[in-house]
């Protein structure tokens, strides 16, 4: 029997679900758009709601679930299991990384994940360059930067889903974590994908084995401190490098601080009301709006009131 682990943090991405094939358009507003919007919406809540069923079948009790995808409203809640708590909204054009983790959780789980920056997978983006000890390097994608902060609490990730290339490069973190690969890249926007009833079952029957196995799978802890960055990027190209980070102790830490300042917000501070930007940041619209609407009386003619 397998016995019970009592916490799971599943930390997830849209990028690496089954049918996942280009980035949604966050600008444009028509009808077309939104459907596809709505659509990938569905089956990120169902390959989410595949895992969990998995974990409670398993005797896990308590799931926290972090929608971190670009705006993190992605995950449609009415549709998700009553066990599972969920941390989401945007909050303020800053990535939140693993809000609300701590040492009380048992295992992560990593999943739509996404390849790296420049490297041969689905939609790949995002490269951290990080040094550790006496100089040592090592590179890593969201998926790595996940495992790692979960690391630091010596809480092992046990299983990743996303596309096979993904799944390879977190075996190079941790050899014997449990991967699902549900598609294969044939170029940036081209796979060759499993169906959602194909995926859903591969995903549970990882997330079975992955509890299985969690105690022969370590967590993944960088080597020792100092930690420091060299390179944050988004795109392939890129285009966001950060100023150089450094941290004597804590890679938790060097990772707060860093993406803190690349996205101008305080990671903690963001979290209070009203938020207090550290640079002037990229606002989108409505933060526009609001952030006009602190500063001087309404502009906009008020509607009359309907009959
Ligand atoms: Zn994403």
């Amino acid at each position: 029997m397998i016995m019970a682990i009592m916490k799971v943090y599943v930390h997830t991405d849209i990028e690496g679900v089954a049918g996942y094939i280009y980035h949604e358009d966050r600008l444009q507003g028509e009808l077309a758009k939104h459907e596809h919007v709505w659509r990938m919406k569905r089956l990120f809540t169902a390959e989410l709601h595949a895992a969990t069923s998995a974990l409670l079948q398993c005797g896990v009790r308590e799931i926290v679930v972090n929608d971190s995808h670009g705006p993190a409203d992605n995950l449609i809640y009415e549709e998700i299991h009553p066990a599972v708590r969920l941390i989401h909204g945007p909050s303020t054009r800053m990535p939140m990384w693993l809000p609300r983790f701590d040492d009380s959780f048992d295992a992560m789980i990593c999943l739509g994940m996404h390849a790296m920056a420049g490297t041969k997978g689905v939609l790949p983006h995002t490269r951290l360059d990080i040094e550790y000890g006496d100089g040592k390097q090592i590179a890593l994608n969201e998926a790595g930067l996940a495992m790692a902060l979960a690391g630091h609490f010596r809480v092992p990730a046990i299983l990743v889903t996303g596309d096979a290339t993904v799944c390879a490069q977190v075996r190079q973190y941790v050899p014997n974590i449990e991967t699902v690969a549900v598609k294969e890249a044939l170029s940036p926007y081209t796979a060759i994908t499993h169906v959602p009833r194909k995926s859903h079952q591969l995903i549970k029957a990882g997330v079975r084995k992955a509890v299985r196995r969690r105690k022969q799978i370590h967590p993944f802890v960088l080597g020792p401190p100092p930690y420091r960055t060299t390179l944050i990027g988004s795109t392939p190209g890129f285009d966001r490098p950060s100023d150089v980070f450094e941290d004597s102790r804590s890679f938790w830490d060097l990772i707060q601080k860093a993406l803190g300042s690349v996205y101008d917000y305080d990671l903690y501070d963001a979290q209070t009301w009203p938020l207090v930007p550290r640079g002037e940041p990229i606002l989108n619209k409505h933060e526009r709006a609001y952030r006009e609407s602190l500063k001087s009386p309404r502009k906009t003619r008020r509607k009359k009131p309907r009959a």
